[in-house]
């Protein structure tokens, strides 16, 4: 096993951190040994492993790292979708008709999201938290159970749930109030809230000074600046069995985000239901495995990443130009690679290179 490999085998799930993450880098890639002190903090929150890493004065950026740790919780908790918070109090009330007085930072969560499903042409739509519900998503623990019957999927498909159906008004009294004119929507933010989460702590790590950082959230990773005045070397999970697949370099303020459905799936008579679900017919998304996706802005990379998933092995490319994302790289389930000219060149495959590879 290559020292790259090792390392990138610290995490779990879908993007590694190599070059210095944890401070075991110097010793694992001496060409790439790291200098600077690297302040690191892991725990677990939004159902995934978390690792934070930054340069600088250690107290400080302990103390900056102290501070993303409680707020993850918080956001954790309150964007659930399904455990008690405020987004489940939302979803109670919308199913009931309703409208509810959210927090500022719900209204904007939930305006971002909107923005990005249209973009999507509605493949990441948000708003069918009733049928996550349906096939029994809502668990951080494998199911084993038999899919949901065909009626229940179609009767819920045909109500169409889609963030459009969403108001978000600013009353003048400066209250964001929210409704829906579909009781079949409920909200879940699990496709888009950890790219929001990335985008959080790299500002606050930012506003305390602290510009070369990284945050990955369970294979969803954003940097910011440099890693030892080098740029952040990034692994991409082969999304069949473990290890990577390639390796990115990135700096500057970047997110790199892969959805893949091979992270969350139930199990029934041999075959996958992988928890990534295509609005359109109700059915999880099979034919993309993993899709990848570089952006500035990590929220809008979580967007696109499901959405692409959902998109398929036809259908990515057009997606990725209606959101504006031109660096991605999908994976389909046969292990055929296709990638945008823009990120091609800076992909290194790890270990076999895919038997196809497509740049378009
Ligand atoms: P991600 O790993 O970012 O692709 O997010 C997957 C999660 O998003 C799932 O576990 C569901 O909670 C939710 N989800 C599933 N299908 C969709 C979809 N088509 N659009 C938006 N969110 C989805
Ligand atoms: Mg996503």
């Amino acid at each position: 096993m290559s020292m790259s490999r090792r390392n990138f085998l610290k995490t779990t799930l879908g993007v590694g951190i190599g070059a210095g993450m944890l401070g075991l880098g110097a010793s694992l890639l001496p060409t790439m040994a790291a200098h600077a002190a690297l302040s690191t903090r892991e725990m677990y929150v939004f159902g995934t492993l978390v690792n934070l890493g930054a340069e600088g004065d250690a107290a400080q950026a302990q103390q900056a790292l102290n501070e993303i740790e409680q707020r993850f919780l918080l956001m954790n908790r309150d964007w659930h979708a399904w455990k008690a918070g405020e987004l489940s109090t939302l979803n109670a009330a919308l199913a009931e008709g309703r409208s509810m007085a959210v927090s500022n930072e719900l209204a904007v969560m939930l305006r971002g999201a909107r923005d990005a499903a249209q973009a999507s042409g509605d493949l990441f739509n948000p708003a069918l938290g009733k049928l996550i519900t349906l096939w029994d998503f809502q668990s951080d623990v494998q199911q084993r159970s038999a899919p949901p019957a065909a009626e229940e999927i179609a009767a819920l498909c045909a109500s169409a749930p889609r963030m459009s159906d969403v108001h978000i008004d600013t009353l003048d009294d400066g209250r964001q109030v929210v409704s829906s004119r579909n009781p079949n929507v409920r909200i879940d933010l699990g496709g888009y809230a950890k790219g929001v989460a990335l985008d959080w702590a790299l500002d606050h790590l930012a506003a305390e000074g602290l510009h070369n950082a990284v945050v990955n959230l369970g294979g969803n990773l954003a940097i910011a600046g440099q890693r030892d005045g080098r740029p952040w070397h990034i692994g991409v999970r082969h999304p069949q069995g473990e290890g990577v697949i390639a390796a990115i370099d990135a700096q500057g303020r970047e997110a790199v985000v892969t959805s893949g459905t091979y992270e969350r799936f139930r199990e029934w008579d041999g075959q996958r239901y992988p928890h990534i679900i295509d609005p359109r017919s109700g059915q999880p998304a099979t034919h993309v495995v993993s899709a990848t996706v570089i952006h500035a802005d990590a929220a809008w990379a979580d967007a696109a990443a499901t959405a692409l998933v959902v998109a398929g092995a036809q259908g990515w490319r057009e997606v990725a130009a209606r959101m504006g994302v031109s660096q991605v790289m999908v994976i389909d389930a046969e292990g055929g690679v296709g990638m945008t000219a823009a990120i091609a060149p800076r992909v290194t495959f790890v270990g076999a290179r895919p038997a196809r590879v497509e740049v378009v």
